[in-house]
């Protein structure tokens, strides 16, 4: 189904949903960066959170610099607190926090304002944390939540965004099989198409009827709608031969790629250059890993403990290419190599993510490049091995 909304109506629908959703949406800071908040209830909080919403329009299409994951994946989250005062059992209390997070529990999680790639960005994040084991702290808060896309008409980041080669942007399309609640596509500055994908899309127009005018049956602004979107297209303006990739990543699995070949060569080069900061996999949209410690006040010597014991298990991201993050305790680091870290996290993404899952982890959110201090980027790492292959 094919509606429209006048950007008059943007606030005011804003203004009614805060009362039934958690709505996350992209807000720009004094500093200019865009970071994805949860909107305050109260409308006198909220009237400052207004004018600072960045959607996907030509005035504000900023793509914001921590992604969506963060939502329900925080990067410190506290899991749980204990304390004991014996070493009796009896007297062991663990207790859950209140609230693993800053939204409101009680009510589901709405995106405002999220982009194509960040979308496909939280299936794969939603699927990695319930593949084999289902991890409550993710899945607790991302229960029933419900993304409103808004397409890109021109990329956000020019030099580094290649959705349109990953197949994730900049604008989605059913005719490509391509699966979405709900869709904004800018018009003109006086509103937005709006593309229903499935009946929870339908149901989200109903309830909000007064805002959505219907032309469904309207030939001419369902080839209005087509035009923009092959407008959005044109407007990408890096492309990368991902099919490309994700072949040479497989064979390069088969053949084991020898030390003399060409996966390994790159990965040397990128290892040479990455100062292994972590910004690339901090900003990934589609990258989970993370560490838990135990922050006691106690202090604890060998067997012996001091009581009371009192302490917070927390979780916190962590990133493969630390060196810390294989080492073992006898000090043994299976990847003690730079260049076999700087594998894992281009073979995670194209080879093994697409032999587990059937797709890649990769969306071309372009982040990891836009982040790196040294301009290393899925885009350079893709161009680099489709480039220099059979050659
Ligand atoms: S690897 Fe880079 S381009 Fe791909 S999803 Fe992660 S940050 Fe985005
Ligand atoms: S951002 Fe660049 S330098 Fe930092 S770890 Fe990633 S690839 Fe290496």
């Amino acid at each position: 189904m094919l509606y429209f909304i006048e950007q008059t109506n943007i606030k005011n629908l804003i203004i009614d949903l805060v009362k039934r959703w958690n709505v996350v949406a992209p807000i720009e800071q004094d500093g200019k960066d865009v970071l994805l908040e949860k909107l305050p209830e109260s409308s006198e909080k909220l009237e400052k959170y207004l004018g600072r919403i960045s959607l996907n329009s030509k005035t504000a299409n900023k793509q914001t610099l921590i992604p969506p994951k963060e939502i329900f994946f925080p990067q410190s989250e506290l899991m749980f607190t204990y304390s004991t005062h014996s070493t009796a059992k009896k007297e062991f209390k663990i207790e859950s926090p209140a609230s693993t997070t800053d939204t409101d529990t009680a009510k589901p999680v709405l995106f405002f304002g999220i982009k194509p790639c960040d979308y496909y960005a939280l299936n794969i994040t939603g699927s990695f944390f319930k593949n084999g084991f289902e991890d409550f702290y993710y899945l607790s808060k991302s229960k029933n939540y419900l993304a409103l896309i808004f397409g890109c008409i021109t990329p956000p980041e020019p030099e580094s965004c290649f959705c349109s080669s990953a197949g994730t942007g900049p604008v989605l399309s059913k005719e490509k099989g391509q699966d979405f609640d709900i869709q904004f596509i800018e018009e003109n500055a006086g509103g937005y198409f709006v593309e229903t994908g499935t009946d929870r899309g339908d149901e989200f127009i109903k309830a909000n009827s007064r805002y959505f005018k219907d032309l469904s049956d309207r030939k001419s602004s369902v080839k209005r709608l087509k035009d923009i979107k092959e407008r959005a297209f044109k407007n990408i303006e890096l492309s990368v031969d991902f099919e490309k990739a994700l072949t040479i990543m497989e064979e390069g699995a088969r053949s084991g790629d020898t030390s003399t070949g060409l996966l390994n060569s790159v990965y040397g080069k990128i290892a040479d250059r990455c100062i292994y900061c972590g910004s690339c996999l901090y900003a990934c949209p589609t990258c989970t890993c993370f560490n838990i410690y135990d922050s006691t006040e106690s202090t604890v010597v060998a067997s012996e403990r001091t009581f009371p014991l009192n302490g917070e298990r927390v979780r916190v991201w962590d990133a493969c290419v630390f060196s810390g993050y294989t080492r073992e305790a006898s000090g043994h680091n299976p990847r003690g190599e730079s260049y076999t870290r700087a594998a894992r996290r281009y073979e995670h993404k194209l080879k093994y993510d697409p032999a587990v899952y059937g797709r890649s982890s990769c969306t071309g959110c372009g982040r990891c490049l836009t982040a790196c201090p040294v301009n290393i980027g899925m885009s350079t790492f893709i161009r680099e091995i489709t480039e220099n292959h059979e050659k």
